[in-house]
């Protein structure tokens, strides 16, 4: 019997945390939880001994409540007798994929599944220009700021850090741009045109070299790491959506809370005595319920935001996992629920 890893969530303002501990088997029936001022101590069956500690903070002593165990987690909630001096910071992340669109050069752009070529005719882009992510919409529709007018012409290829914008005036309508292969999305049809996903889409240019597709978690996490940046209170209220190949919107509901005090260790070499680490965290409370997205849409100031099949997918398995290797995973049951999820830099 080992501890596989250890979660620990501060709320410093009351001087309060909550642990969660998750072992190699389940609770035994007989365990003891002491709170000492450096360490908490753990012993299960009154033969298996663990300690826990915090550099930076301390705890009260035996001051311990609310103590569940759900198979192989014991969850419980202590009192802090101190904090460190300096607060940790937010998730952060810097995504190393950028598109590399060169102007007048013949360029393919093909599905990154199946490899089918998304158009026959290939693209030779006059003018390949950076925008903000999000910012897109606003200026096609309003033309920009006075001094910053957009005015896109067929040939102009805009990229940010997620996808590619192909000004097409032929294309006009709000469906999903599906691989006519393969049935996977590659992009949504705007105003203007295509926006394709970068982790959907190879582009192949005319010399042969190819640029493969980004990873569609780190564009996920890219694109909270700008919403984190331009959040001007603690609390964000996002909806994901994206479009499948029937047309049918799928959504990630996520209340994102912009800083966390969290530390965390992982157990690999099964040691007894484990010292936790705090990191960059922000936490998400979220579910892909679309019952809610009206009363969201009422109630909040909601920022929604288009995402590609894959982002959507891949952000759901990594929320879920995280949710399941730290917290209390799959015991809540019925109609969904919200959980919980940590993003925080190694
Ligand atoms: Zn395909």
């Amino acid at each position: 019997m080992h501890i596989k890893h250890v979660c620990i969530e501060f709320e410093i303002y009351v001087l309060s945390c909550q642990v969660y501990i998750t072992f190699s088997d389940n609770v035994p029936i007989d365990y003891d939880i002491e709170m000492n001022i450096k360490s908490i101590k753990i012993t299960l069956a009154e033969k298996d001994i663990f300690f826990l500690q915090v550099k930076e903070y301390t705890f009260e002593e035996d001051d311990v409540r609310d103590i569940k165990v759900y198979g192989n987690k014991l969850v419980f909630r202590a009192q802090l007798n101190s904090c460190p001096d300096k607060e940790s910071s937010c998730f952060s992340f810097t995504s190393k994929y950028m598109p590399v669109l060169k102007n007048d050069e013949e360029v393919l752009i093909t599905c990154c599944s199946c490899q089918n070529l998304f158009n026959s005719k290939s693209y030779s882009f006059r003018r390949v220009l950076p925008v903000e992510i999000c910012d897109v919409n606003h200026m096609f529709c309003h033309g920009g700021t006075e001094n910053m007018v957009f005015q896109p012409q067929d040939d102009d290829c805009y990229y940010d850090k997620v996808s590619i914008y192909i000004r097409n005036k032929h294309w006009t309508s709000s469906n999903a741009i599906k691989c006519q292969n393969c049935n996977v999305c590659l992009g949504v049809c705007v105003e203007y045109g295509l926006r394709l996903w970068l982790d959907s889409i190879n582009i192949k240019f005319g010399n042969y070299d190819v640029q493969t597709h980004a990873l569609p978690y780190d564009c996920f996490a890219t694109i909270v790491d700008d919403i984190i940046k331009t959040m001007l209170g603690p609390i964000s209220h996002i909806i994901m959506k994206y479009k499948d190949s029937e047309n049918l919107n799928h959504y990630l509901l996520m209340k994102i809370i912009k800083k966390n005090e969290f530390a965390i260790a992982l157990n690999p070499s099964c040691s007894n005595v484990l010292t936790l680490d705090r990191k960059k965290c922000s936490s998400i409370i979220w579910h892909t319920s679309s019952e809610f997205v009206e009363k969201w849409r009422n109630d909040y100031y909601v920022t929604e935001i288009q995402i590609s099949e894959k982002m959507y997918l891949s952000a759901v398995k990594n929320l879920t996992e995280i949710n399941n290797q730290f917290l209390i995973g799959n015991y809540s049951t019925g109609q969904e629920k919200s959980k919980k999820s940590y993003l925080f830099n190694d």
